[in-house]
């Protein structure tokens, strides 16, 4: 029985070390005993929201105005989607909010977010193609605070193949917004696709020395993709996660639930 639930949690892409343990967990005071398909399925849901929920948990929202949110991840990881969605559910929570769209080389990335921004409601501040990405992140919070917004959301680019350039671009922006406010990034969240499976982990690794990653979002959970290495995630950086991408329209970013997610897992 061991061996056959380590196979299915390791195809479940909770990765080996996580599956282990949790197998192990699950077994553990139980050998001897036979157990049913349906109570081995409820126990290990049990054991896998048990080791989610306390990395459930919703981007905090702070008291301190502008609320400075820096969105890093790999190109087509979602980001642009993800900062779309999040404004629209800001706004509609009254809170006004600002978007840069810092990924300054993409001119694509830069035009979905300009729509994305139409669609919400919300202003999205813009620089020329192949400008600083830094100085537009300084504008954009200089506008924020000039207009009591709320919250400044900022898109980064995530060209994961020069990790030199990449960690300098971040480290500049982080950098001139603390010369505005030196508490800014408020958060830096890591956006994951859950059809990446265990890349996932690498990508935490590889942000983590970059940028101060703060929570994480995991997108295209609406897939084939179960986004079994979020358990592993948990188990191994136990950073918060704040929501997760169900599909391509504005509303499909949802608070991300232990529950369900565990029987969606274990099916
Ligand atoms: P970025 O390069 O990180 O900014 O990624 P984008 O936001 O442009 O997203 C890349 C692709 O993934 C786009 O086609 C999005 O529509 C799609 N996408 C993003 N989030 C989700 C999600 O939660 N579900 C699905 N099905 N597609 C998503």
């Amino acid at each position: 029985m061991l061996e056959g639930l380590e196979e299915l949690l390791i195809s479940a892409d909770l990765g080996v070390e996580t599956s282990l343990r949790v197998a192990a967990n699950i077994a553990e005071g139980r050998f001897g005993r036979r157990v049913s398909a349906d109570e081995l399925r409820a126990l290990l849901a049990a054991e896998v929201a048990r080791i989610l929920e306390p990395v459930a948990r919703p981007l905090p929202i702070y008291p301190k105005r502008p609320q400075v949110v820096l969105v890093v991840g790999v190109n087509g990881s979602g980001k642009t989607t993800t900062i779309g969605k999040l404004a629209s559910q800001l706004k509609a929570a009254g809170k006004s909010v600002v978007i840069a769209a810092g990924d300054t080389f993409r001119a694509a990335a830069v035009e979905q977010l300009a729509i994305w921004g139409e669609r919400a409601g919300v202003p999205v501040m813009k620089a020329e193609q192949g400008s600083d990405p830094a100085a537009l992140a300084h504008d954009a919070l200089a506008r924020a605070q000039a207009e009591g917004a709320d919250m400044l959301l900022i898109d980064t680019a995530g060209r994961l193949q020069n990790k030199g350039d990449l960690m300098e671009e971040l480290a500049k922006i982080v950098r001139v917004l603390r010369k505005r406010d030196p508490d800014a990034p408020h958060n830096t969240v890591l956006v994951l696709d859950a059809t990446t499976g265990q890349n996932a982990l690498n990508q935490v690794e590889v942000f983590q020395k970059v940028a101060d990653v703060t929570g994480l979002v995991m997108t295209k959970l609406d897939g084939t993709a179960k986004g079994g290495v979020l358990v592993a995630l948990a188990d191994r950086f136990g950073l918060p996660i704040h929501a997760v991408g169900v599909g391509e329209a504005i509303d499909d970013l949802s608070p991300f639930d232990p529950d369900e997610f565990a029987r969606a897992l274990t099916g």
